[in-house]
């Protein structure tokens, strides 16, 4: 409902006043003016029904932060102080012609100074603009010139639009309705106390209004009590000041201000749902990166790790290598002599048999067994016979000197000589410097008066693959054979002859 009013036709005010003065008188027997039922003085304050959450009428009853804190002036003063909440205008002229003791709620203005004594301080207001959401051209009170501008009849803001020409102020008679006419474009805004707009807007999750940021006006409301009524005005100023020293007020007002609802419309709606989502992308992202962070530096970690472990296993392998050719070797030298045993002279010999075969060379073979090596074992024991081993491998190795070559112990006093790419002359100069070399040992067995010599056969072929490679053993054999029948010391190589 909305009514534009006329200032000139006051006296319809009054007679509305006086009505409803007469019916407190009838219906409020107990209340205001006289003594309450508990024996205290009563005070009654009138306030406005329409400004929740600061004054409102409740079912009949009067509510809101300004009731709390008149009761608690009550307390502190010893007064039973009852509010009524009722139509602003009436209430104004109930106390101006001492129907009550006072106006709860109301802001200070020149003409209200006339005939009106204000208390101290009670609440600050903040008469702000509501407009449309989307409304871009009013900025401030400037851009109001020529616009329809509601404003509560009676109330503080209609007494301020009247300094500003050109402002046609539109009366207000519930908030409901009005805030429903502002959406609708009927009214362009509304200027009412931000905290009573916002807890109407949001009380009817009222969407497309919004509030400019800077108040229009910011006023300190008070308690207003008909002019030289200065021993009322005293009794609610002491009681103000009690309440407001001890912590009552604040309390009251804490209590109001955790009830204040949230102006939440629709606009707010999105913008939480935008912001809380943007937020939620922005936490889904931090922890992505997270955890992309911590897989990275997890993963280079055990690249790292398993290079380390790697290298560790390459070199441990590597020193396994060693030690298993070192292994090798070592099973491949004869113990007591140092040359090669039995066994590094077959893999050595099958691998110059087939060498040989492909590469159609010669391969030459010496076999030498020492001569009466059981008499010098029997005249000087094993241990000397063991020297004598020792030495005669020292000369023998003394002679072979071509790489390739190899020079091993084939049995108990038995040593072989194999030679790659050599004939039998070569094979037989080579024996015979070795036989030499032994002969100048000059080691002597007493028995027989003589010295140890060795007698020695060689032998030396191109393998064919119609040859078996035992073949050429056994032709060195047969040559050392003869060289011991033939009175032993001396070298004789194979040749058809000694078949
Ligand atoms: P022959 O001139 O006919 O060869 O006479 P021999 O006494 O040397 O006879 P034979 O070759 O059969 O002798 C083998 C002897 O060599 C037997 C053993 O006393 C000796 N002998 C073999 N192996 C070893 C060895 O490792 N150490 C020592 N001290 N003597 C050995
Ligand atoms: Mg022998
Ligand atoms: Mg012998």
């Amino acid at each position: 409902m909305r009514m534009i009013r006329n200032y000139s036709k006051w006296w319809t005010d009054v007679i509305t006043a006086i009505f409803v003065l007469v019916l407190l008188y009838l219906f409020l027997p107990l209340s205001g003016f006289a003594k309450n039922s508990d024996s205290r003085d009563t005070l009654v304050l009138l306030g406005n029904e329409n400004l929740a959450p600061i004054v409102y009428n409740d079912n009949g009853t009067a509510k809101g932060v300004a009731v709390d804190i008149a009761k608690a002036i009550g307390d502190k003063i010893g007064y039973n102080v009852q509010v009524i909440a009722m139509n602003w205008e009436q209430a104004q002229l109930l106390v101006l012609n001492g129907g009550a003791d006072g106006l709860l709620q109301i802001n200070p203005n020149p003409e209200r100074d006339i005939i009106y004594d204000f208390s101290t301080p009670l609440l600050k207001s903040e008469f702000s603009i509501f407009i449309q959401s989307d409304n871009v051209t009013i900025k401030s009170i400037d851009d109001l010139r020529g616009k329809n501008v509601g404003v509560e009849v009676g109330g503080y803001p209609s007494t301020l639009l009247r300094d500003y020409k050109g402002i046609n102020a539109v009366m207000l008679y519930d908030w409901e309705t009005s805030f429903k006419d502002l959406c609708n474009g009927d009214i362009d805004a509304i200027i009412v106390d931000r905290w009573i707009g916002e807890y109407e807007l949001a009380q009817r999750k009222t969407a497309g209004v919004k509030i400019l940021e800077n108040p229009f006006k910011t006023q300190v409301s008070r308690i207003a009590v008909r002019k030289g009524d200065t021993e009322t005005l005293n009794l609610i100023n002491s009681g103000l000041a009690k309440a407001t020293e001890d912590g009552t007020i604040d309390k009251i007002m804490e209590r109001w201000q955790g009830k204040r609802v949230v102006y939440v419309t629709e606009e707010y709606y999105q913008t939480f749902f935008l912001h809380s989502f943007s937020l939620f992308l922005l936490l889904v992202a931090l922890v992505a990166i997270y955890f992309f962070t911590k897989y990275r530096r997890l993963s280079k970690k055990l690249k790292a790790s398993v290079k380390d472990r790697t290298e560790e296993l390459r070199q441990a392998n590597d020193k396994l290598k060693a030690a298993n050719e070192k292994l090798e070797l070592i099973s491949m030298i004869d113990g007591l002599t140092s040359v090669g045993n039995r066994r590094a002279f077959d893999i050595a010999y099958t691998k110059a048999w087939n060498l040989s075969l492909r590469e159609g060379m010669q391969l030459s073979l010496i076999m030498m067994d020492i001569d009466h090596f059981k008499v010098f074992n029997d005249t000087y024991g094993h241990l000397a016979g063991d020297q004598a081993l020792i030495k005669i491998a020292e000369a023998i190795k003394s002679v072979i000197r071509r790489p390739g070559d190899l020079a091993a112990r084939y049995g108990g006093e038995e040593f072989v000589v194999l030679q790659i790419n050599t004939t039998e002359e070569g094979a037989a100069v080579v024996a015979e410097k070795i036989r030499r070399g032994i002969e100048e040992l000059r080691m002597e067995i007493g028995e027989i008066k003589s010295i140890i010599t060795v007698s020695i056969g060689g032998a030396s072929v191109v393998p064919t693959d119609e040859m078996a490679p035992e073949e050429l053993i056994g032709k060195a054999d047969r040559a050392l054979y003869m060289a011991k029948e033939e009175g032993r010391n001396r070298v004789i190589v194979w040749n058809p002859k000694v078949e």
